[in-house]
């Protein structure tokens, strides 16, 4: 009979229990008397088999039709199932993406912003320390003293007038630029014997006269407290000392009050 295919050759474990449940339904409705009358010509044809199964009737091919039917159907509802919950699952995932994208955005300004942020401070701290240091203004003879003074009358000066102040200092000892500068002369300056001129970052000028030794060349950077020369006693002097002077420009006769010159950068004397 065609129905032997009914046995389960084809069938699936799941579809075989729908099947059965179905059957079961065939016979609840058979027990009803509604398919009786379908169901009794096959009874009564099944002469060769010794108990016909529900199986066996035109009702139960019907049923397992609508079983076919309602696999496919059900697979076609699994597979869009599927496809709606892969959609769903990229769905998600692509949202899930986008807000992790727009995290590790949201770090990378926040670190950019704190770098930045970190690299101001530490330019400012930079530009400040930069600053200080120009504007650090030292005595070019360390513990030392003004021996004589500005503008002091003299027959030792060719204007009659101290065009600086000498600092007491024996012969050889260390002088220092006041402050951060660029040397513009080193040789010899005549009457000022071996002298050095710098210009200041400030645009104005110190000049440092009857060295017995020069330690910088012209064109050189120096800073404050740096080591340039050595007192002496060359040009003309009566003893070793320091002459210094700070000017408005590189020439002389532009000088001015070398003290009220240090003391507003700071050196007290
Ligand atoms: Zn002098």
């Amino acid at each position: 009979m065609a129905f032997t295919r009914a046995t389960g050759k084809h069938r699936r474990p799941s579809r075989a229990v729908r099947v059965g449940a179905n059957a079961a339904g065939v016979a609840t409705l058979a027990a009803t008397g509604v398919v009786a009358g379908l169901a009794s010509p096959a009874l009564a044809s099944g002469g060769d088999h010794a108990a016909p199964s529900v199986e066996d009737t035109g009702l139960i091919q019907a049923v397992v039709m609508s079983n076919d039917v309602a696999d496919n159907i059900g697979a076609q509802a699994q597979t869009q199932e599927h496809a709606a919950a892969q959609a769903a699952a990229k769905a998600k995932a692509e949202a899930e993406a986008k807000a992790q994208a727009a995290k590790a955005k949201k770090r990378a300004e926040e670190a950019k912003r704190k770098a930045d942020a970190e690299r101001a401070a530490k330019e400012k701290a930079a530009r400040d320390e930069e600053r200080r240091r120009l504007n650090t203004f030292v005595s070019p003879i360390d513990g030392s003293y003004v021996s004589t003074a500005y503008k002091a009358s003299s027959g030792l000066w060719s204007s009659g007038s101290h065009t600086g102040v000498d600092f007491h200092a024996g012969e050889g000892t260390s002088v220092h630029s006041v402050g951060a500068g660029t040397v513009v002369e080193a040789g010899w300056g005549g009457a000022y014997g071996n002298n050095i001129v710098i210009k200041m970052n400030d645009g104005t000028y110190t000049q440092y006269g009857h060295l017995s030794s020069i330690g910088v060349s012209v064109g050189q950077t120096v800073t404050p407290g740096q080591q340039i020369a050595l007192s002496g006693s060359t040009g003309n002097v009566t003893g070793p000392h320091l002459h210094f002077e700070a000017r408005t420009s590189p020439q002389y006769g532009s000088d001015i009050d070398p003290v009220g010159y240090l003391r507003a950068h700071g050196v007290s004397l």
